[in-house]
């Protein structure tokens, strides 16, 4: 029987965490912010929305949202990101993808100033991730390896072995493993013999987008296995891409979904706001 990393639990020890910090900074004048823009009607983007305001204000950060309609053209949309860069009390932007077809995703992210671009996608903090000196982690990313390292758990010597490769998470994913020592493989749709490759992982984190996709024969005993998978079945229910079923039976550790990587993004969004606020201060 595998060990449940509790994303829930450890999220809220990490907010009451931030909590405590944003608390001191108030009492210093300073009062995080966070900017999140919204462009259209997506209704899925206005409850992550939602929730991301509502995570603000129970630890005590600023927040604002920005809707704008479906048809806002991309000089407008780039023309508000401008003024919230030079907005004092704003320290992080966030805009919510997707975009309309009409607006140019890069050009968008660019656009967004490097000290407030909390989600640690534009080319200069990715850069930094890479060369070990970034203020911000990318949230999902950054969310997994608080998971392992408040679970007792370091990548120091382990092999690790990554599905998945995009932007968003298996490549930064990879990337932070590595700096914690771990010797890391990155599987994509092309990898030859998937399950040979993933019997190796001592640390296995699954990031495709197809449910169940992991099976039990896929993972060696005791392996520790992060499930980033966020599927909705046909039934309305949220479900992983690792079969939770099979796998728990064999893994060490397992995070469940929902309940498990799910929590932490929106808390890493907070830490990198707060991080954001406090580099202010510095300079
Ligand atoms: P993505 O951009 O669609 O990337 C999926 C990756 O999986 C690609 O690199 C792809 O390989 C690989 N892949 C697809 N089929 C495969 C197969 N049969 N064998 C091996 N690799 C395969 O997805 P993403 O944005 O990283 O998201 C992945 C999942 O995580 C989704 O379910 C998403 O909803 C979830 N997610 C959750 C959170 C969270 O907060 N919990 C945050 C972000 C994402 P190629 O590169 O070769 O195409």
């Amino acid at each position: 029987m595998a060990k449940i990393i509790d994303g829930k639990k450890i999220s809220a020890q990490i907010r009451a965490e931030i909590a405590e910090e944003v608390a001191a900074l108030k009492s210093e004048g300073v009062t995080p912010g966070l900017a999140v823009i919204i462009v259209g009607d997506n209704l899925a983007s206005k409850v992550y929305v939602r929730n991301k305001g509502k995570a603000c204000a129970e630890v005590g950060i600023y927040s604002e949202i920005i809707e704008m309609a479906q048809d806002t053209s991309q000089e407008q949309l780039l023309d508000k990101i401008e003024e919230l860069n030079l907005r004092d009390e704003i320290h992080g932007i966030l805009v919510q993808l997707p975009l309309p077809k009409q607006i140019d995703e890069k050009a968008v992210i660019a656009a967004i100033s490097p000290e407030k671009d909390v989600d640690a996608f534009c080319a200069e903090n990715v850069g930094k991730i890479m060369l070990g000196t970034a203020s911000f982690l990318p949230c999902t990313p950054a969310g997994i390896m608080q998971l392992l390292s408040r679970s007792g758990i370091s990548p120091e010597g382990k092999e690790c072995v990554v599905i998945g490769r995009s932007n968003i998470v298996g490549k930064p994913i990879s990337q932070l493993l590595l700096a914690e020592n771990g010797t890391v493989t990155i599987c994509h749709s092309k990898t030859k013999n998937l399950a040979e490759v993933t019997k190796r992982a001592d640390i296995l984190v699954v990031a495709i987008g197809r449910a169940d996709f992991v099976t039990g024969d896929m993972v060696k005993e005791g392996a520790v296995v992060i499930d980033v998978g966020m599927n909705r079945r046909d039934d309305g229910k949220l479900t992983g891409d690792v079969d939770f079923n099979s796998v728990e039976p064999r893994a060490g550790y397992i995070t469940p979904v929902p309940g498990g990587v799910g929590p932490m993004t929106i808390t890493m969004l907070l830490q990198n706001t707060l991080t954001a606020a406090k580099n202010r201060i510095k300079k």
